[in-house]
């Protein structure tokens, strides 16, 4: 760094061994990111240091009223050794998004980007090099003030975690999954919390995936909270549809999550000439447009899988098979094309990638 930094750096006496397996969110590096707020003070102390527990009071406002946000994005080495963050701004925007909806305090893009590049540029040889495997890095915010009171707290801390993660697909090919349609169970309603990343969302979710999981299904297709009828999301990924050769999402409507995935497939989609409809989508129309064979592709998008082809959908009393149960060849082409960019093997035309340490 050319310019001397307000971030604090902490050494470790000494460094941990690598993992041998990568297993998703279970090992983490040596360090990580902190900031704490304080009514009075606001955002101070940020400061790089070993990774380790923290300490909070019983009484700590997120422990009872769920008062947090979180992100996740990944950091990876191209061919010629780069660390590269995938799309950061982007990510860092939606945090702060997430905040003001959570009633907690923003915090500074340009210190937030300048947290990140660092924790990265010291973390860099923790960023696996293998094929598919990445650095997942969690942000996340929690609200630490000892306070039983409902009022939003005054006292936050900000960290930055990472953890090294193997191969989505360990066997290199994308394997379509089998999806339930939920009609039951919601995520999310419009005027709610379902378009930001809050951790009581996905605590909502959890016993919808299980039931699904005990009838032989991977995730479910989220319908509307209202009208139970339009589609909004798969699992904790946004969704996209090939009918007729042309795409479709659902429209963001305040109650889908604005995934940076989704953002970067719409932007290809568009580049390639292909026409993109983003609006709503009832189930009933899906099921016809399969009935008439023109649904040609279901894929779902995410940061941790990129692209995750739907090869079965379970709709009340009905099968809806897609592509015969094979990834299609337009979820292969956003999938190669993304993790292209990602891994510096495709042109980066439209300024996604964040080069670490330059
Ligand atoms: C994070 C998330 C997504 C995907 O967002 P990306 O930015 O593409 O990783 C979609 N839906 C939900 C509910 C999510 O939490």
């Amino acid at each position: 760094m050319n310019q001397v930094s307000k971030i604090e750096f902490i050494k470790a006496n000494q460094l941990k061994e690598k993992p041998n397996s990568l297993e998703f969110g279970k090992h983490f590096t040596d360090y990580m990111f902190m900031m704490d707020y304080d009514g009075d003070q606001g955002w101070i102390s940020p400061r790089i240091k070993p990774y380790e527990p923290i300490s909070l009071s019983p009484a700590s406002f997120v422990l009872h009223y769920g008062q947090a946000v979180f992100e996740g994005l990944k950091a990876y080495k191209t061919r010629n050794g780069d660390p590269v963050i995938f799309r950061p701004d982007k990510h860092i925007a939606r945090l702060n998004q997430s905040c003001e909806r959570l009633c907690i305090p923003t915090l500074d893009p340009d210190l937030m980007m300048e947290a990140l590049t660092m924790l990265i540029d010291i973390e860099k040889d923790w960023i696996p090099e293998e094929e598919g495997t990445s650095l997942y890095i969690r942000p996340f915010v929690i609200s630490t003030e000892p306070y039983l009171g409902i009022r939003p707290s005054h006292h936050y801390t900000f960290m930055i975690i990472l953890s090294p993660v193997g191969a989505y697909y360990s066997d290199g090919a994308l394997n379509p999954v089998k999806i339930f349609v939920e009609d039951e169970y919601v995520r999310a309603v419009k005027g709610g919390v379902g378009h930001v990343k809050t951790p009581g969302n996905y605590a909502a979710s959890m016993l919808a995936q299980e039931r699904a999981n005990e009838l032989g299904y991977e995730q479910v297709l989220w319908l509307d909270g209202k009208e139970n009828k339009y589609i909004e999301e798969v699992g904790s990924m946004n969704i996209f549809f090939k009918i007729n050769g042309e795409i479709y999402t659902p429209k963001l409507n305040g109650s889908i999550l604005p995934g940076v995935t989704r953002d970067s497939v719409i932007h290809l989609v568009k580049d390639w000439g292909i026409p993109l409809h983003e609006e709503r989508i009832s189930i009933e129309d899906l099921y016809k447009a399969h009935q008439s064979g023109q649904l040609e592709e279901v894929f779902g998008t995410g940061t941790a899988a990129v692209i995750s082809p739907v090869g079965e959908l379970k709709w009340e009393d009905k099968i809806i098979t897609i592509n015969d149960f094979q990834t299609g060849d337009f979820a292969k082409e956003l999938y190669d094309t993304i993790t292209g960019i990602q891994y510096g093997s495709k042109r980066d035309h439209y300024g996604w990638i964040k080069v670490v340490g330059k």
